[in-house]
């Protein structure tokens, strides 16, 4: 985009803007907050000209068609928690922040959905539903601070995606303001609706690529009424594989999470973070298996003998069973220990990988040799929703800042092995800008230049986010 003004007609639009807008809704200088400029992705905070905060979808398109007409490309905005640089402003850029659109407009319990406004804080979302007796199950570690309609943006993913699926499966319906100022309202409730394309679809997961989402209907589903857990240790990754297998013919729909630690992952956790380990210690890959019922009288035995008949067959080496919630609670807190990865590890690069489960183990093990071989010093761990074919990484040479760290040579590797076997480079973070040179190790040349035939269509004139994805 490329229109010619000067800073004095610019400065008049914004003015202008602000009065159309109302008080409070665009924020200029000094007044724009420091947490606008970045979002959680470890690169340089840069200032937008603006930070307009506008309270409806007119309000989202009249901010579109005026910084289209004086040339301010513009980011938008949800909680902020992306990882990978999509709610970063340019130099120059508008933010166009959704925090002022927040709140829950209903709940219609006969179908089952929510109608939310797109900023709303996930964790606002989900006690909303628990109070209407539901379940909204979309679950993150930022669920304090990230939004409704960043999760679309992003198609969020999570703990429970082996159960309930990713964002995509819990959308039913939006209203979206397109580039040139259209607003397109489906608020659909129905599961079942075939009716021409399902455009929805465009805009989940396009990180504010091809329009500004602003309402949401979302799946509520029932409120399980009893959660089983178990922390397991197996010998090596066939075992594990054999135990997905297994969950998932023992403990079909009730299946809700099923993490993998491996042993480097488990050591930094419970020797330097300090977690209690509910199994003895000793080599070995250890999986929490979580399982949401019903009926307690029913499912928790049904669970224990599901886990006992695995003993017997000696696919396990050791198990712990939760006799409580405080259990779950503490099995979690392994899994979650890596929030403190900052404090314990110092300096370190993130990854949010896709790969077929079987192929996991031989991942990890490739990718630490070939880190330590290139990199002198470089140490690595691996974890994740391995249910769901999604594998975290860490890595990091001890003792450099964060700036020092070799990224581009851990990418380079990690993101080569990565297309060999055949996955993702990103599995529920998504592109942004700081993945965006890997993005053809993931998508052929014709499905990069389909995106890029959508983004010209729908924002020719590269207003949205241009530059981020593709
Ligand atoms: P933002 O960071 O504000 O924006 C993300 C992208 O969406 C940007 O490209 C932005 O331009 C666009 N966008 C935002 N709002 C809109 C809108 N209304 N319309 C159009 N475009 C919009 N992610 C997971 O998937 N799974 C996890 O388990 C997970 N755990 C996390 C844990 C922590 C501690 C942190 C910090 C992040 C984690 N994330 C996780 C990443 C992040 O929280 C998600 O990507 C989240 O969905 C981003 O939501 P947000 O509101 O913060 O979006």
């Amino acid at each position: 985009m490329h229109v010619i003004t000067t800073p004095a007609l610019r400065q008049q639009v914004l003015d202008d803007l602000r009065r159309q807008l109302g008080p409070g809704a665009v924020l200029v200088g000094d007044d724009v907050p420091a947490r606008n400029c970045n979002d959680w992705s470890p690169q340089a905070p840069r200032r937008p000209v603006a930070v307009v905060r506008p309270l409806d979808a007119a309000g989202v398109a009249l901010t579109l068609k005026v910084c289209r007409s004086v040339g301010f490309p513009v980011v938008p905005q949800g909680g902020l928690t992306g990882l990978c640089g999509g709610a970063t402003p340019e130099e120059g850029w508008v933010a166009l922040s959704l925090e002022r659109m927040s709140g829950i407009e209903e709940v219609d319990a006969a179908s089952a959905t929510m109608t939310v406004k797109a900023g709303t804080p996930l964790e606002r979302v989900q006690d909303a539903a628990d109070e209407a007796g539901f379940l909204f199950p979309l679950d993150l570690g930022s669920r304090g601070s990230c939004a409704i309609g960043g999760n679309l943006s992003t198609n969020a993913g999570g703990n429970r995606v082996i159960r309930y699926g990713m964002m995509r499966e819990l959308v039913l319906g939006l209203e979206v303001v397109l580039p040139d100022g259209t607003i397109i309202t489906n608020l659909n409730k129905l599961l079942k609706n075939n009716a021409g394309y399902d455009l929805k679809h465009l805009f989940i997961g396009s990180e504010g690529t091809l329009g500004i989402v602003t309402r949401v209907v979302l799946r509520l589903f029932p409120k399980p009424q009893c959660t089983m857990a178990a922390l397991c240790k197996l010998a090596d990754y066939d075992r594990v594989v054999a135990l997905l297998a297994a969950a998932r013919r023992g403990l079909g729909p009730l299946l809700s999470a099923f993490e993998v630690m491996w042993p480097d992952y488990w050591q930094v956790v419970t020797e330097r973070a300090g977690v209690r380990s509910p199994v003895a210690p000793g080599d070995g890959l250890y999986v929490l298996v979580e399982a949401q019922g019903t009926d307690e009288t029913i499912d928790r035995p049904r669970f224990e003998s599901w886990l006992e008949g695995l003993m017997e067959q000696e696919l396990l080496v050791d198990a712990a069973v939760a006799q409580s919630l405080a259990d779950i609670d503490a099995f979690w807190a392994l899994r979650d220990a890596c929030a403190e990865f900052p404090a314990v590890l110092g300096p370190h690069v993130s990854y949010d990988i896709g790969l077929a489960v079987g192929r996991m183990d031989d991942f990890a093990r490739r990718c630490k040799a070939a880190l330590e071989a290139a990199i002198p010093g470089c140490d690595s761990v691996y974890y994740g929703h391995i249910g769901d074919g999604n594998l975290h990484l860490v890595t990091w040479v001890p003792g450099l800042a964060a700036a020092a760290q070799p990224k581009p040579a851990m990418d380079a590797i990690i993101y080569g092995l990565v297309k060999e076997l055949g996955g993702s480079i990103s599995a529920e973070h998504g592109i942004g800008t700081l993945k965006k040179q890997w993005l053809g190790h993931a998508r052929s040349e014709a499905e990069i230049a389909l995106m890029r035939t959508l983004k010209a269509a729908l924002d020719p004139s590269g207003l949205l986010n241009p530059g981020k994805v593709v």
